[in-house]
């Protein structure tokens, strides 16, 4: 190599180790001012996730890889059939869908230390997160651009959930066994962040959330404060339920595959 080549390197080296420094700290105070923490999921995870129902959990270097069946292994639903040790009737005036209840082969994987994504993705169809006990999170939608209405709502159980078509039981509203008017924590979204209820650990309803539903600030989990989403606060079309998540993800998506 010769001297030209040395001081061209040299500089070259100089250049970029400028353009990194000086884009890390224009990437954290314009994307999210108070959440540069960076908070690792890993222990909430490990220790929240209903491993003794049958969620496993693994970690794998920066990412958490959850699996289950997919069932509510923790609770009654009348989705379980008759006959089901965790069967129990539909609450009154609801109907249950034809739908049988079918264990699936569920995988998420969410990073350990969730970060704010530079454009939010849209939740689609399908599982958007899953709650504690390994059940899927769905949105407000039902299909194709189309929003749950009552009809649907009226065959969702208890909990806030039924099965689709493939046997697929899934939350889409708040029930008595994630969360009603509290500060449970109800599961992680695909994008590593934890989804909360209507409060916060104050008891008070939060009252500063971005367009994702949520904010950061201190949870029960994450005493230091992390991003964390709320359930909707709206009595959904007067139902006494309340959408889980609506809208895009804060973060970046990570696989769900079943
Ligand atoms: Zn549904
Ligand atoms: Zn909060």
């Amino acid at each position: 190599m010769s001297k030209l080549e040395l001081k061209l390197s040299f500089w070259g080296l100089l250049v970029a180790s400028f353009l990194v420094s000086s884009c890390k700290s224009t990437d954290n105070s314009i994307l999210n001012p108070t959440s540069t923490n960076n908070t690792d999921i890993t222990s909430v995870v490990q220790s929240k996730f209903l491993t003794n129902k049958g969620v496993t959990i693994s970690v794998n270097g920066a990412s958490i890889t959850i699996k289950s069946d997919g069932r509510p292994n923790n609770h009654k639903s009348p989705y379980w059939g008759v006959g089901n040790a965790l069967y129990e009737p539909m609450p009154s005036g609801h109907v249950i869908n034809p739908n049988k209840m079918v264990a699936q082969n569920y995988s998420m994987t969410i990073p350990t230390q969730p970060t704010a994504a530079s454009s939010h993705e849209a939740t689609g169809l399908g599982a958007i997160g899953m709650a504690l006990n390994g059940v899927a999170i769905f949105n407000d939608q039902e299909g194709p651009n189309t929003a749950l209405d009552a009809g649907k709502i009226s065959s969702l159980d208890a909990s806030g959930a039924h099965p689709e078509q493939t046997g697929a039981y899934h939350y889409h509203v708040t029930g008595v066994n994630t969360t009603t008017d509290d500060a449970n924590l109800v599961g992680f979204l695909r994008d590593g962040f934890p989804l909360y209820g209507r409060k916060d650990k104050d008891g008070s309803y939060p009252s500063n959330l971005d367009t994702y539903g949520g904010h950061t600030g201190a949870t029960a989990e994450f005493p230091n404060g992390i991003y964390h989403y709320h359930t909707s606060n709206i009595n959904y079309l007067n139902t006494g339920y309340y959408i889980l998540k609506s809208g895009s993800y804060y973060g970046t998506k990570g696989t769900f595959t079943n």
